[in-house]
């Protein structure tokens, strides 16, 4: 089990303070959202705490450790990670495509063992792709092609899954679908955190969220704690409200757009 934390991270981008001041947690067992509006930072945060991106100020720790002085393979093998690159290599089937992830374990040189092949083939059934494991990966649907970017990460045996925007480009069965597979790989004990627009989906499928505004942490804990109706009026600009039921589901129904 491994934990992330950011304390008072900044980022530059093009000579921009994009991000400054933020604080957030990455918990195992829990699927944490990065929520806010477009181009609030939380694609940048993401690349900040897989060490795509330098903090300009702050830390990013796992586990402990800084990140800018765990060595690349030893940040591979906690940190898996599903961007946004369409999975576009041709000639390739699933399990190869799955395969990749392996070299992070094994080294670019040194070739696939039985154990490779065990961990692919469970990774492969987890995120139910097994059957279309021979297939070449540009027959598939986008939600498998998600699949298989979330398949390979985890071939990597990581213990903090980090995705950058999952749910893009999918029908509504398929976002459901990869969410379900995220909660489920965090009830097995991942640290899970994600970049999602849907503040929807968020809502109902993640445990935690960090919401960014302008490039600062404006709220951070269950959605039902920290999504009030002030807070969705001054950085969504929405009017709504969240339901937390008793059997731990919620809801946030949006009533239409805040005008101030
Ligand atoms: P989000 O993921 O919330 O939409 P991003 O992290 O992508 O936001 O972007 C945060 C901010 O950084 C935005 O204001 C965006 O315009 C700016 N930005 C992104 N890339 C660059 C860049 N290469 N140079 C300058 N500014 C950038």
């Amino acid at each position: 089990m491994s934990h992330l934390s950011a304390t008072s991270v900044a980022a530059r981008l093009g000579g921009h303070l994009v991000l400054d001041g933020v604080d957030l947690q990455v918990v195992p067992g829990r699927v944490t959202a990065l929520v806010g509006p477009n181009g609030s930072g939380k694609t940048t945060l993401l690349r900040t705490c897989y060490r795509a991106l330098p903090a300009a100020a702050g830390v990013v720790e796992v586990d402990d450790a800084d990140i800018r002085r765990l060595r690349r393979r030893t940040l591979a093998r906690t940190v898996g990670v599903s961007t946004q690159e369409p999975v576009t290599l041709g000639g390739i089937t699933v399990r190869e495509s799955v395969r990749l992830g392996r070299i992070v374990q094994r080294g670019l040189f040194e070739s696939f063992g039985a154990d490779d092949v065990d961990v692919v083939d469970t990774v492969l059934s987890q995120v139910g792709l097994a059957d279309l494991a021979d297939r070449d990966v540009l027959t598939l649907s986008g939600g498998q092609r998600q699949r298989v970017s979330i398949a390979r990460a985890l071939a990597q045996e990581p213990r903090i899954l980090m995705l950058d925007e999952p749910t893009n480009h999918l029908d509504l069965h398929q976002q459901l679908s990869v969410l379900d597979l995220l909660r489920t790989l965090a009830q097995d004990g991942l640290a899970v955190l994600l970049t999602v627009h849907d503040l929807r989906l968020a809502v109902e499928y993640c445990d935690a969220m960090a919401v960014l505004s302008e490039g600062r942490l404006v709220a951070a804990g269950a959605p039902e704690e920290i999504l009030d109706a002030d807070l969705l009026r001054s950085v969504f600009r929405v009017r709504g409200e969240v339901t937390a039921r008793d059997d731990g589901t919620r809801t946030l129904e949006i009533r239409g757009i805040a005008r101030d």
